[in-house]
């Protein structure tokens, strides 16, 4: 039986397993990277029908990598972004709340967008192509982790090929359905939101010009997020494109899905509305049932937890993997700094520096995406009045649309270095 020595055994090649195993084996850690679907797989368009708002720092740290270069040419500024309620005509209330990325700048600086929307496949297809070709890390895939032990002097991973893995850490990164966190012990507060997220692109006859909205109607958020230019069906002319994530109840959401195509069109029109002309669905619909998975703890005995495995949060404010990111960024600074003292990067000391560098960032990802959504998806009268003030009342005070801005880009707090676009 082949048995391997890796400084870092990561199970699951999402976009955050692929991105820490890039990261770390840059850093010049010893890699193994394991998914039970193919790589190959998972960039396809029929794989993955979401976009992702990439935070601009979690694009600075693509950049550190090299990973952005290739991603750049189908990534779209998001220059402001307009929020509102709406009823159930799709009709968005006359107060609202504008953010403009001008307002991020810091002492004449030029102005950075506050991110860009990225179909999941290109991010997913640029990390591949930079793991094939970085010789510290080994991809694993089609595989399966079946077994795993732990102590404090190693970890090992038995997988259903057989094969065995030893490695002095190991990262699950199996998003929020992996198993690993509840087999090591580790407790979650976790439970389903009773709605689908329902994806799809949509055409329309008018420029997006980088606005991303978000309209909070009674089933929930209805997101229009602006993506590049596209070739029409027929390859003649360009069309003007958007993202959308449409959730709904989950009953609802699930006859919608089944609805023939006109009257899909009708249903969705009538949500999107008419500020960008005539508008339409394109290519396939998807669906993403939307739950809550908060881990107690994100670290055990040379285990630790990234990404979707260690937070799912709701996509209300297109931050899930911006959390992520910063895991990310978080974990390779304090193995990097522990490699370098000769200290042990699956130690106890190193995973709790992590730990706690990421749990009120997170924690305050969690909780406030979770306030939101309580608060927006319903159709409570005078709460709607109440929201609405709110949102009126933040749109004015310039200090607190900045402090917004700043948060969504993913400026604030203690950032390391990756997130900085430096390398550890
Ligand atoms: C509708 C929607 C829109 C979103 N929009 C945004 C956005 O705009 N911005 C943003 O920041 N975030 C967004 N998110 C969140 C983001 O998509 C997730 O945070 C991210 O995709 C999670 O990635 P992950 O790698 O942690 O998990 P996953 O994508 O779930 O990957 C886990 C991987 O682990 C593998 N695996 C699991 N167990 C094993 C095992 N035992 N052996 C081998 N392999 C295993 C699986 O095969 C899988 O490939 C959105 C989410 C949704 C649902």
């Amino acid at each position: 039986m082949n048995k391997d020595r890796f400084d870092l055994a990561i199970v699951g090649a999402g976009l955050n397993g692929s991105l820490l195993a890039l990261a770390a084996a840059e850093a010049g850690l010893s890699t193994a990277l394991i998914d039970r679907v193919a790589l190959t797989t998972m960039s396809q368009a029929a794989f993955d029908g979401r976009t992702t708002a990439v935070a601009y720092t979690s694009q600075r740290l693509f950049a550190a990598l090299d990973a952005w270069e290739e991603v750049a040419p189908e990534a779209e500024p998001i220059l402001d972004i307009r929020i509102s309620d709406a009823g159930h005509d799709g009709r968005a209330s006359p107060l609202f709340l504008h953010f403009d990325h001008r307002e991020a700048a810091t002492g004449g600086s030029e102005p950075a967008p506050m991110g860009w929307i990225v179909e999941n496949r290109f991010l997913r297809a640029a990390l591949l192509r930079r793991l094939a070709a970085c010789p510290q890390v080994e991809l694993i895939a089609p595989d399966e982790v079946i077994d795993s032990k732990r102590d404090l002097d190693t970890a090992e991973l038995t997988l259903k090929s057989g094969r065995r893995i030893a490695a002095r850490l190991i990262a699950s990164a199996e998003g929020r359905f992996g198993s690993m966190r509840e087999d090591a012990g580790i407790g979650a507060r976790a439970w389903s939101y009773n709605q689908i997220a329902i994806v799809l692109v949509a055409k329309h006859e008018r420029p997006h010009r980088g606005v991303a909205q978000e309209k909070f109607l009674p089933g929930g958020p209805f997101a229009i997020l602006p993506m590049t230019d596209g070739p029409s069906s027929d390859g003649s002319t360009v069309e003007h494109r958007s993202s959308i994530v449409w959730t709904e109840r989950a009953d609802l959401a699930r006859r919608l899905l089944e609805l023939d195509a006109p009257r899909f069109q009708a249903e969705f029109a009538r949500r999107f509305g008419d500020h960008l002309g005539a508008v339409a669905p394109i290519g396939p619909r998807w669906s993403y049932p939307l739950s809550l998975v908060h881990a107690e703890r994100y670290v055990d005995t040379r285990l630790v937890l990234v990404g979707d495995a260690a937070h799912g949060i709701h996509p209300i404010a297109g931050q899930g993997y911006n959390l992520g990111v910063r895991d990310i960024a978080a974990l390779v600074e304090v193995l990097v700094d522990a490699k370098r003292l000769g200290l042990d990067v699956g130690g106890a000391d190193t995973l709790e520096r992590y730990a706690q560098w990421r749990r009120a960032d997170n924690f305050a990802m969690v909780a406030a995406t979770d306030l939101l959504n309580r608060l927006f998806s319903n159709d409570i009268k005078p709460l709607r009045f109440a929201r609405d003030l709110g949102l009126a009342a933040v749109n004015r005070v310039p200090s607190l649309r900045r402090f917004f801005v700043r948060h969504a880009m993913g400026l604030v707090g203690d950032l390391p270095k990756l997130i900085r676009g430096e390398r550890p």
